[in-house]
């Protein structure tokens, strides 16, 4: 898909999300949040809703939590126009109540649509809803600044997911805001993991044809299991030099460029 393809799915997706009467929140929106970037990005931020000004602009993270994520990406020598950054639901719930599942799960195609779009190789959720959606069952204390292998079904076809707190959560706890100082700077080792991945599964054979075993209903993957594609890779992508604290290439990578 060229980068004009790109641009142009996603405002397709867009302008089905600023018309959208799915959930409830449409009711009380002013402005839906599609989402907004680079078409030709790396990285997918995903946040939990929209809040006030969100709201009223139409755009992700302009508030102060958006103040401190641009501090945040600004640490690591990157910029919000680098990267898109979206949400799990893009319209907002009153007064910034946590969304409901069936509101999530209303809004789920249109994130799911964008990622099948964007192809990230590295998706960074900011908060529990967001973390959620990407690594069902974990815990945000505990997974929180760990990589994981996306699965496939999120629309990430070949992702590494990068979990952090929400930036309001850090706004109101200082110390979370120190951890996601230390969580930010672990992303560039993690797009650079990301991309070893991505080149060692496009190098690799295609898996000869045989039955599918796959339960039919098999839902998402646990956290820490491997969906990826290629089997020999399942070692790799279950290390400890996963995370960026342990990955010696964590300190090259802090100057990387996105492209
Ligand atoms: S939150 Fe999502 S599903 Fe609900 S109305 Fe807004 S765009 Fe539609």
């Amino acid at each position: 898909m060229t980068r004009g393809e790109r641009r142009a799915a996603l405002e397709a997706i867009a302008s089905e999300v600023r018309s959208c009467t799915r959930c409830r929140l449409s009711e009380s929106r002013t402005l839906a949040v599609p989402g907004e970037g680079d078409p030709d990005t790396e990285v997918v931020l995903v946040g939990e809703g929209p809040g006030f000004n969100e709201d009223r602009e139409g755009r992700p993270f302009v508030g102060r939590a958006g103040g401190l994520l641009v501090r945040l990406l600004a640490s690591i020598g990157w910029q919000r126009e680098d990267v898109f950054i979206t949400n799990v639901v893009k319209c907002r719930p009153p007064e910034n109540r946590d969304p409901e599942p069936d509101e999530i799960a209303a809004c789920a195609p249109y994130l799911r649509r964008q990622l099948e779009v964007l192809d990230p190789a590295v998706v960074v959720t900011l908060g529990r809803h967001s973390m959620a959606t990407f690594l069902p069952g974990a815990r945000i204390g505990q997974v929180h600044g760990t990589t994981h292998p996306a699965d496939p079904s999120t629309g990430a076809r070949d992702a590494l997911v990068f979990a952090m707190y929400h930036p309001a959560a850090a706004l109101r706890t200082p110390a979370l805001e120190h951890e996601s100082l230390e969580d930010v700077a672990r992303v560039p080792a993690t797009l650079l993991r990301s991309r070893e991945l991505r080149a060692a599964h496009a190098a690799a054979p295609a898996p000869a044809a045989g039955p599918d075993t796959r339960a039919p209903d098999a839902g998402p993957a646990a956290p820490a299991a491997d969906p990826g594609p290629a089997p020999d890779l399942a070692p790799a992508l279950a290390s400890p030099a996963l995370d960026a604290a342990a990955d010696p290439a964590a300190d090259d990578a802090s100057q990387l460029t996105l492209f």
